[in-house]
């Protein structure tokens, strides 16, 4: 704790015992919370780091090992599984579409509030994981004609995207889509790490 310099203010009684000590108090303190803030930045920062690692695993992993089920694609699942029954009220398409919109709405949905909320980290870690979703989407995707993947019930006639791109007449399109929705799934990731670095930046430049 470096020594405190006492610089009394106008209109105050300088010759008081208690206002040194009340000063060097408030000092003590601010000091304290200003460590502790930047503390709690540096935690923040690598946690959100952690995440970054796995979710940039999880979505280069998508490319070289597609078959691969990681932790984080069950709770893809259980979302995929509640957007089905969701969006059924609007029509045999948006029901088959429905589970792919569950699974991307819950992280856009968090991200956006926790940016509203100004935490920004957990903003950045929603993004990713919104961007790991699609990646795994697009293993999906990319099955539509071959209709090889183990399906949820074991029916291939409930697969997901064969019935859409067949619907929309875009299953010759079937490759280029998937690879579109990796592609699009690894730059989304890619900003978020990149938006990570720079609030970590900015915190930083602030707390000095
Ligand atoms: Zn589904």
């Amino acid at each position: 704790m470096p020594y405190v310099p006492y610089s009394p203010t106008p209109n105050k009684k300088t010759n008081d015992g208690q206002d040194f000590e009340a000063e060097s108090l408030r000092s003590l303190k601010s000091e304290t919370y200003s460590k502790l803030e930047t503390n709690h930045n540096y935690l923040a920062f690598f946690g959100t780091l952690i995440c970054a690692m796995y979710f940039l695993y999880c979505a280069l992993n998508a490319t070289s090992n597609p078959e691969d089920w990681h932790f984080i694609d069950n709770v893809n699942l259980i979302f995929h599984e509640a957007g089905h029954p969701i969006f059924s009220f609007f029509g045999d398409f948006m029901h088959i579409a429905g589970g792919t919109l569950g699974q991307l709405l819950i992280p856009a949905i968090c991200g956006f509030s926790f940016l509203r909320s100004r935490q920004y980290y957990s903003a950045t870690v929603m993004l990713m994981w919104l961007g790991q979703n699609l990646t795994s989407i697009s293993i999906y995707a990319s099955d539509a004609i071959k209709m090889e993947l183990p399906l949820l019930g074991g029916d291939a006639s409930g697969h997901d995207w064969h019935n859409m791109l067949e619907m929309t007449s875009l299953l010759s399109y079937t490759d280029a889509i998937s690879k579109s929705i990796h592609g699009i799934g690894i730059m989304i990731v890619l900003s978020a790490i990149g938006a990570m670095f720079y609030i970590f930046l900015l915190k930083k430049q602030n707390s000095n």
